[in-house]
C-alpha cells in the first residue's frame, strides 16, 4: 500500500498546482496594489500567504503617474488587484486593459468609507484604514477560503493596534496651543480631521496648479491674522511656493508625505502614521 498513498499523493498535489482555481494555495498569492500603503495594509492581513507587489513605489505623484512596461506584467501575473477608487487611480483601467485582464479580482477599499468632499486620501486615516483592510480581507477569503479565520484574526489584531496608536496620537495633539497648518496639495483632510490638526488654507487649490500671486497675498494675510506656524509640503512637489510663503511669514516648511517609503522606516502603515503626527507636532512646538 505506500506505493499506492505515494502516487496517490502526487496526483493529489499535481491537482492542486495545476489548478489556478485551487481552493488552498500553496504559494503566496500574487497581488498588485495602487499604492505602497495598500501593500502594507494588504501585508498585515495577509502575512506569509501574500507576495505583495506596489504599482507606485511612493517616490511619484499618485495623481499623475505614468504606468511602466513592468507593471502590465505584474497585473497579467496577479489574483487580485487592490485600488483605492474614487478617481484616484487614473491610470489603471488602461493597465488592466493592456494585461487583458478583465476578470480580475479587483477590490475597491473606499467602498463604504465615510468620505470628504473632493479628497481620495482616505488611507491617512486609521478608522478609514480598517474599512479598507476589511475589503482586502473579503478578497483574500475569497481567494483562499481555507485561511479565512486567519485573515480575520489578523484583522482584528491590526484593528486594535491602529486604536491604541490613534489615542496616542491624538493626545499628542492635543498638547498643542495652536495645531493650525497651511498645506501646499489637497491630501491632508482625512489626516487633520481624525488627529486633530486644523487646515486653514491651502496652496494648490486643485492638484497640480500653482497658486496666483493675490492667493499667495491672501495666504500670508491669513497665516499672519492666525499666527500660523508651519506649511506642510510634499517630497513629491516643487518646494517653490511654499519657501516662499515661509520666507514671508517666517514660518516654517515641514516636508511630510501622504504615502509611505519616501521617508524611511514609514513602509509600515503603523509607523507611517506615527511619523507623520510627531513630525508635524515637533514642528508646532517650536
Ligand atoms: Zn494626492
Amino acid at each position: 500500500m505506500p506505493f499506492m498513498q505515494t502516487s496517490l499523493s502526487y496526483f493529489l498535489t499535481g491537482i492542486i498546482l495545476l489548478c489556478p482555481c485551487s481552493v488552498y494555495a500553496i504559494e503566496p498569492i500574487p497581488i498588485v496594489v495602487t499604492l505602497p500603503v495598500l501593500k502594507s495594509l494588504t501585508e498585515k492581513v495577509g502575512g506569509r500567504h501574500v507576495a505583495v507587489s506596489s504599482l507606485i513605489t511612493g517616490l511619484e505623484s499618485e495623481h499623475t503617474y505614468t504606468p511602466r512596461p513592468s507593471d502590465v506584467i505584474a497585473i497579467k501575473n496577479a489574483r487580485m488587484l487592490v485600488k483605492i477608487g474614487l478617481g484616484l487611480e487614473t491610470w489603471i483601467d488602461s493597465l488592466i486593459k493592456n494585461a487583458d485582464r478583465p476578470n480580475l479580482l479587483t477590490i475597491t477599499t473606499s467602498r463604504d468609507a465615510p468620505l470628504i468632499k473632493g479628497d481620495p486620501h482616505i488611507w491617512l486615516d486609521p478608522e478609514i484604514a480598517k474599512i479598507i483592510t476589511h475589503h482586502i480581507v473579503e478578497g483574500l477569503s475569497q481567494l483562499d477560503p481555507v485561511r479565512q479565520e486567519e485573515y480575520k484574526n489578523n484583522e482584528t489584531a491590526f484593528s486594535l493596534a491602529l486604536d491604541q496608536l490613534t489615542a496616542e496620537m491624538i493626545e499628542k495633539v492635543k498638547g498643542i496651543q495652536n495645531p493650525r497648518i497651511i498645506t501646499h496639495h489637497l491630501a491632508w483632510p482625512y489626516f487633520a480631521k481624525r488627529f486633530g490638526f486644523i487646515i486653514s488654507g491651502g496652496i494648490q487649490t486643485q492638484v497640480g496648479s500653482e497658486p496666483s500671486a493675490k492667493r499667495m497675498v491672501t495666504l500670508s494675510q491669513l497665516m499672519r491674522r492666525e499666527k500660523i506656524s508651519v506649511i506642510l509640503s510634499e517630497p513629491q512637489l516643487n518646494p517653490k511656493m511654499p519657501q516662499i510663503l515661509a520666507e514671508e511669514t517666517g514660518a516654517r516648511v515641514v516636508i511630510l508625505s501622504p504615502m509611505p517609503v519616501a521617508h524611511t522606516h514609514t513602509e509600515d502603515y503603523l509607523d507611517f502614521i506615527r511619523y507623520n503626527v510627531e513630525t508635524l507636532v515637533r514642528a508646532l512646538q517650536k
